[in-house]
């Protein structure tokens, strides 16, 4: 790389939020760059449930509340998507789901089966008769109802490989260390090494940082007080046997709150070998206890909820992460995607997997009002600067980088 590399826009932060960003932007004409400091999808993109919510889920409590009919339009902008009908083409990703599936047990089954009757619901939501269960429901020993939804589970570190490999040559792992605000228009970034001598310099005339958790960090060096963020921590079980004693399943079991009891997805780990990964109220619920406390806890919970299961061969683990977002007062969940713009500095958190289209619209709506020059030029980034500067590559996911099953 030649000293004082200037780049249009460069993108910090190589999850979904970035990745969507960069594949949006880069086709719309802007010159872009995206830096990852480790892997992409390496901490929440990768360790979501890869669940593409319509907002069902969170309609549980009787209405579509604002952030269910946010959330309405995902599913079907995602199909396209993985159909080659969308504004990012992710043809080389995989759905590990057509459907994900609502159960009940008995005591929940009369107020759900109300509510779903509600034709705000019906149009998305189909009730299964027993001789249309599959596994693990097909069971005698089941006695709840089970819903199908019509919206899809990805396999994330798919979707994330499908816009890797097409926009590669602008992906680059290097930890952005800092950055120094020039002027409105000219920020330098500051990385953690420098591959090339020490004058050398990089600088964004517009800056995108979707960073995550490492946004606040970005910005606190920056002296910006706005806008704020909240990390919302979560404690992910996940058990891993062979094939026939986890059946694949996406489900979500209800509880008496709008947050599932328990959602589990389903995960290949090897050819023989299913994991299970448990979200919803056991993750939250689970935060401060150790991971030996919340295997005890998802085990319990586990056996309370599919009693006709026999989860004695399976091995344990969990997972700490925390859900990194913007600071909402009282620190509940925000309800959607939130892009602040300061000069030509935007800050972008999607909220939700689901919502990252949502948030891209956003930020391309702040590039127009900035007026960012759509630059047909090539990148300032020679052959030998690339070399030396190497490219990101995907992360594994969770339990791939477990290294010790309880
Ligand atoms: C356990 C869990 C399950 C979830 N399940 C779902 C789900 O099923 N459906 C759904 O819709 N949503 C889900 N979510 C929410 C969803 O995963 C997140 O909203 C989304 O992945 C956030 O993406 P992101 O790109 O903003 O952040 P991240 O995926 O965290 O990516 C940020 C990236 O920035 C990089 N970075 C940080 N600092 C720097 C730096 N200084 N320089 C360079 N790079 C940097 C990091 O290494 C990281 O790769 C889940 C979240 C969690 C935690």
């Amino acid at each position: 790389m030649r000293n004082n590399t200037v780049i249009d826009v460069v993108i910090i932060g190589g999850g979904i939020a970035g990745l969507w960003t960069l594949a949006r932007i880069r086709q719309a004409g802007y010159q872009a760059v995206l830096f990852e400091a480790e892997h992409l999808g390496c901490v929440q993109s990768g360790a979501s449930q890869g669940i593409i919510h319509g907002g069902t889920k969170y309609a549980l409590t009787g209405k579509l509340t604002h952030s269910a009919q946010s959330l309405q339009q995902m599913p079907q902008r995602w199909k396209d998507c993985l159909d080659g009908q969308g504004e990012v083409d992710l043809r080389q990703a995989k759905k590990l789901s057509k459907y994900q599936y609502l159960w009940s047990n008995k005591s929940m089954a009369s107020r759900i089966t109300g509510f779903f009757a509600s034709k705000v619901m019906t149009s998305r939501m189909q009730h299964l008769q027993k001789k249309d269960f599959s596994a693990p429901f097909d069971q005698t020993d089941f006695n709840g109802e089970l819903y199908r939804l019509d919206e899809p589970v990805l396999d994330i570190q798919s979707v994330i490989e499908a816009i890797r490999e097409q926009f590669s040559d602008f992906i680059f792992q290097r930890e952005v260390k800092g950055i120094t605000e020039v002027s409105s228009d000219n920020y330098q970034i500051n990385f953690s090494e420098q591959a090339l001598n020490k004058t050398h310099r990089l600088s964004a005339k517009t800056l995108i940082l979707t960073a995550g958790a490492g946004n606040e960090k970005l910005l606190a060096g920056l002296n910006y007080s706005q806008p704020k963020m909240q990390r919302r921590p979560l404690l992910m079980p996940m058990l891993k046997a062979k094939k026939n004693i986890l059946p694949k399943m996406y489900a979500h079991c209800l509880g008496a709150s709008a947050l599932p009891r328990m959602t589990i997805t389903s995960h290949s780990l090897s050819a023989d070998q299913t994991v299970w990964y448990l979200g919803g109220e056991i993750a939250e619920q689970g935060v401060g206890r150790t991971i030996e406390e919340q295997v005890k806890c998802a085990k319990k919970e586990l056996q309370n909820l599919m009693p006709w299961m026999d989860f004695s061969q399976c091995q344990w683990s969990a997972l700490a992460i925390d859900r990194a977002e913007p600071k909402i007062a009282d620190g509940s969940r925000p309800v959607e995607p939130a892009v602040f713009r300061k000069n030509q500095l935007i800050t972008a958190w999607p909220v939700k997997l689901a919502m990252t289209p949502i948030m891209v619209d956003k930020i391309i709506d702040e590039l127009e009002a900035a007026g960012i020059e759509k630059n047909a030029q090539s990148l300032p980034l020679d052959d030998k600067d690339s070399g030396l500067m190497p490219k990101a590559q995907t992360s594994q996911l969770p339990w791939e980088k477990v290294q010790l099953w309880l």
